[in-house]
Parts: C-alpha cells; structure tokens; sequence
C-alpha cells in the first residue's frame, strides 16, 4: 500500500482516486471544491486540508487539473517543494506540451521523478478503471508510476521524453476531431441525397469511410445504439473539451512549425458550435452545426 496524494478529484480525478482507494492505496484527496472531496471520502479517500497536507510524506502524488495554468502553478508553488525525494510525480490533466515540458523537465532539475500521463477515455473510463494513459518522461519515472496508472487504466504507454503523453494526446484528439467533422458532414450529404443514415451506416462502416467516430460516436441516432446522437447528445466527451484540446493542438503546431488545416477547420467550427450554446454537448453534436 502507497500513500498517495490525489489533487483534483473533479469529474475524471474522482472516479480515478476511487479506484487507487479500491486498490488499497491510502489516498488523500484535496480539490477547491468541498462536493469535490466529499464524493472521492465516499469512495474511500481521506480528506486533505491542502495540497501540501496531502503531498507531504507522499509516495506518489497525482493531479487532474483543468489547464496548464494549474498544472504548472499546484507544481511550482506547492508540490515541488512538498514532494518526498523518493516520491513519483504524475500529472493526468491534459495540458500544452510547452508547460509539461517545463514542469518535467523542473522536476528533474530538482532531482524529482515525474511525468505527463494525460488520459483518453471519459467519466466512464475513469469510473471504470479503464482509461488509457500515454505517458511522457524519462524510463525510470515511467517505471515508477505504471503500477499506479495500471490501477486507473486498460492501458499505459510509455510515448517518450517529458511532454510526449501531451503531444500523443493532442495529436490523437485533432484526428478525433476532424474525422467527426468529417462523419457528420457525410451524414448530413448523406441525408440530403435522400440516402438512408443506417444503409450509410452499413455501407460506410465496412468501407474506406471507417473511423472511431463513425463506429464508436455515430452522430446521427440509431446505427450504434450507445452513441450519445441516441441520448441527444447528452454525456460523452464535451465539444468544449474537443474544442480545448484543438486549441492546444493549433498551439502546438504553431510553435513546433507544423502545418494542420484539417486541426484548424475543426477548431473553427467546434469554437462557432460554442459560440452557439452547443459546448456541453457530446462533441457528435457537431453534426447539428453542420445541418445549418
Ligand atoms: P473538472 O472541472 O470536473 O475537475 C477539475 C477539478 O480540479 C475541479 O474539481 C476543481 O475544483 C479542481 N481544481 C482546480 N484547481 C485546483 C487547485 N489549484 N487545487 C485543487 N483542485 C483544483 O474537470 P475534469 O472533467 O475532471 O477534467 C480534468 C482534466 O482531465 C482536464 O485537464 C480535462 O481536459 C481532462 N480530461 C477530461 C475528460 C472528460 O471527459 N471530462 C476526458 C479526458 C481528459
């Protein structure tokens, strides 16, 4: 049993302390909101006064925080200086690649073993125990926190140096995307050619057309009974977290001189969709945008 300090226990960080807790772990909870900390010592966490109370002495310590900002201030301010030599530092929150990088590479100018494990899955996954992580940071702080991220997760890999689990995370998510504005696009042609969304469905989804988003996020009701298009596009994976994580990606692309159209088009239409009202929608909901 490790004692671990859980920062953030929102709607990802609870459901990801309750499992540690389920494991046997001792885990402190902290979070800015009391809702937040009273659901995770409802699923077997302790209460945290602070950040500091709860990284002191710690084996491990993990954040699930909203942005870079937090991410970068928790670290800088408080749990550098906090941490126990011998503990191991695992940032879950998705972030920009420029501040993992800094803080990562921090961590180990200071001496302290740490890495970007950002997440794909959503509430469920994190409820379930079945996200997978793709992890950012040098071979012996992966090492130490893969036994922890395999209690949270399906799968755990390891991408490369400090900011890489950022990186695969964003590059992943511009794919994920695009290929929905792209899904929705084709139903909505689709449905003005007069053609039926579930003969599509049929023809598409064992055709070059194939994607995670048609199969998995269908954005019409009825061809994947578990899509949320089925629940009007309520639950899933918000548009204003695919919007963020577009946004984070157009960043990175800028910095790192890469060019991505395809990135920017659908940061366009998913910041329009907000503007709209539609950003606590499931992200298939874009497909309402595109009807006009
Ligand atoms: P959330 O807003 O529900 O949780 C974040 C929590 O952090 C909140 O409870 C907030 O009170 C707390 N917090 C903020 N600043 C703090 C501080 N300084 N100290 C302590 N607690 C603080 O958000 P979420 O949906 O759990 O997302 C968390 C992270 O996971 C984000 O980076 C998000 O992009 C990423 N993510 C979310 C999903 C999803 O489906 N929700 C999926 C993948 C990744």
């Amino acid at each position: 049993m490790s004692i671990i300090a859980f920062i953030g226990v929102g709607n990802m960080g609870g459901g990801m302390a309750a499992n540690l807790a389920k494991a046997g772990h001792d885990v402190r909870a902290f979070d800015l909101s009391a809702a937040a900390v009273a659901r995770a010592i409802s699923h077997g966490c302790t209460a945290a006064t602070s950040a500091r109370a709860a990284a002191t002495g710690a084996d491990a310590i993990v954040t699930m925080l909203p942005a870079g900002s937090h991410v970068a201030t928790a670290y800088h301010d408080t749990l550098f200086d906090a941490a126990s030599p011998h503990a191991i530092l695992i940032d879950c929150s998705t972030i920009d690649v420029a501040t993992a990088r800094r803080v990562g590479e921090t961590a180990s100018d200071k001496g302290l073993k740490m890495v970007d494990a950002p997440v794909s899955g959503g509430t469920a996954a994190a409820d379930a125990g079945t996200l997978t992580f793709m992890v950012g940071g040098p071979d012996a702080a992966f090492a130490l926190a893969r036994p922890i991220l395999e209690k949270m997760g399906k799968a755990v890999i390891h991408a490369g140096g400090p900011g890489m689990g950022q990186a695969a995370k964003i590059c992943n998510n511009m794919i994920l995307g695009a290929t929905m504005v792209a899904t929705a696009e084709a139903f909505v042609l689709a449905e003005k050619l007069g053609l039926d969304a579930q003969t599509f469905f049929d023809i598409s989804s064992k055709a070059s057309g194939q994607s995670w988003s048609m199969t998995s996020y269908c954005p019409v009701p009825g061809p994947v009974p578990t899509s949320p298009a089925n629940r009007d596009y309520q639950g899933g994976f918000a548009s204003a977290l695919m919007l963020k994580d577009l946004k984070l990606a157009l960043a990175a692309a800028t910095t790192a001189g890469a060019s991505v159209p395809m990135g920017a088009q659908a940061a366009a239409l998913y910041q329009l969709f907000a503007n709209n009202g539609g950003d606590s929608q499931d992200f298939s909901a874009i497909v309402k945008l595109l009807r006009g």
